[in-house]
């Protein structure tokens, strides 16, 4: 993991946020190359969800919501870890953190991090929502919250979104954007952080159909993560036993990766009954229900969702595509040389490709010029006349560019590059004037 971490940073992926000030805990930030791959999951994710089908519509719902959303759906009273203090430290930790000796708020109860005894609080619940102050005072009745998932935007807009959509049940509202949590033990990178973004559908449907909803969404984002280019060997279901279920679920599945650190979960599917419709129409005193125009039918309808979350989907993308290899030497030179290479799906990676001059004489940094002007305005592409040609070849493995367009020699005698591709090292010849037809078909899938 710490190596593809310090990948991470020297290529221009991922940063720690606010890094010379020491960085902000478990808050992280993407670099040029970071946003575009992130960018190219959530594309992946929207073309996929609303403009593929016909039943989805798309939203944009603002992260400040009335704070009445967070009593109606739950989260004030339950989305609550239990932690224990210790008073002599002022380390804050998860109750049931496998370090902790004893029992907390008895004597024997010992810190795991000054290893005093006794000084642990009894575990008491803590809310996860981070809170703010809306408008110029400070006082409780002005508390917000940052919301902590994207779905009670969706529930919120169920009838703006059904009546100007002239939708009709079973459809979706599918949604992206960011999503705050103070969690406690966060940690591993992108994998657990307090700001993120998650990438969330929301399926209305008929009080009966919810199973064969859930099981057709579970094929389908299964699809959908394999469509990423993932080793399906590193994926899992994983079912909550009744012990898990969030508050809201009636039944749930994650999608588990076999991170460094362990098989984790990275996108859910949740049956979440009627619970979140029928308690906002309570709470709000707005009718939530929606009838039936074929059978005169009123119901609150049950939601199947999915949840993912497009950081951790990117982590999962980017520790999958990570790989040392031994290759031969592409300086000429026959020594075998260690790579690193991301063997990122070509249609998610940040760069297509990238242009060298072979070296920087005999026109050919002009001609290498005039072809990434041109590709510029096409493809997300890169231009490199520093160092040698096996060195450059190097960091664009490492930042998972899949090929490389060098202008040699021949170039100027009969309009033709050479074009690696980044995993089998192959090289051909292809004519200027097809490059971009040449790479835009293997960009496709
Ligand atoms: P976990 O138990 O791992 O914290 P969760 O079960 O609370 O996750 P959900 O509430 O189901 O997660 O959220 C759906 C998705 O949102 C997760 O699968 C994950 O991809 C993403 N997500 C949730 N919390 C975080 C976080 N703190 N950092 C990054 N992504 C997150």
């Amino acid at each position: 993991m710490e190596k593809l971490v310090s990948l991470a940073k020297r290529r221009g992926f991922v940063f720690q946020s606010s890094e010379i000030y020491g960085g902000l805990g478990s808050v992280w930030d993407y670099g040029p190359l970071g946003v575009e791959l992130k960018k190219n999951i959530k594309e992946r994710w929207w073309r996929s969800m609303v403009h593929e089908r016909e039943d989805i519509e798309g939203l944009d719902a603002a992260i400040l919501m009335h704070p009445k959303v967070w009593e109606a759906s739950g989260h004030v009273a339950g989305f609550t870890d239990p932690l224990v203090d210790c008073k002599h430290c002022k380390n804050r930790f998860r109750a049931d953190d496998p370090r902790i000796k004893g029992t907390p708020g008895q004597p024997d109860g010992q810190c795991p991090a000054c290893g005093t005894k006794g000084t642990l609080t009894a575990p008491r619940q803590f809310n996860l929502m981070f809170k703010t102050f809306m408008g110029p005072v400070e006082e409780q009745a002005a508390v917000i919250y940052m919301r902590p998932e994207t779905a009670q935007g969706i529930y919120v807009n169920y009838l703006n979104v059904l009546q100007s959509s002239r939708q009709k049940v079973p459809f979706g509202i599918a949604q992206i954007g960011k999503a705050f949590r103070n969690e406690i033990t966060p940690g591993n990178f992108i994998f657990r952080t307090r700001e993120f973004e998650q990438m969330e559908m929301q399926f209305f449907v008929k009080p009966g159909s919810e199973n064969d909803w859930f099981e057709r969404w579970r094929t389908e984002r299964m699809k959908w993560v394999e469509g990423l280019g993932v080793r399906p060997e590193k994926l899992r279901w994983h079912q909550h036993g009744k012990d898990e279920l969030a508050h809201y679920a009636a039944d749930a599945y994650d999608i588990q990766y076999e991170f460094p650190f362990g098989w984790q979960e990275f996108e859910g599917i949740h049956n979440r009954t009627d619970f979140d419709l029928k308690n906002h129409q309570q709470h709000s005193g707005k009718k939530l229900d929606y009838l039936d125009a074929a059978t005169n039918e009123r119901f609150i309808p049950y939601v199947v969702e999915t949840s993912a979350g497009a950081d951790r989907t990117t982590l999962v993308v980017l520790c999958d595509a990570y790989r040392e290899e031994a290759v031969k030497g592409e300086d000429g030179a026959d020594k075998e040389e260690q790579r690193v290479v991301l063997k990122l799906k070509p249609s998610l990676a940040p760069l297509k490709a990238a242009v060298f001059p072979l070296v920087n004489k005999d026109g050919m940094p002009e001609v290498a010029r005039r072809i990434y002007d041109d590709l510029r305005r096409r493809l997300n592409v890169f231009f490199d006349d520093g160092g040698s040609i096996g060195r450059r070849y190097r960091r664009q493995d490492e930042a998972g560019t899949p090929f490389g367009i060098t202008i040699d020699g021949q170039t100027s005698q009969d309009q033709t590059v050479t074009v690696r591709d980044r995993d089998t090292l192959k090289q051909v010849r292809v004519a200027n004037g097809q490059l971009v037809e040449y790479l835009k078909e293997k960009l496709a899938t």
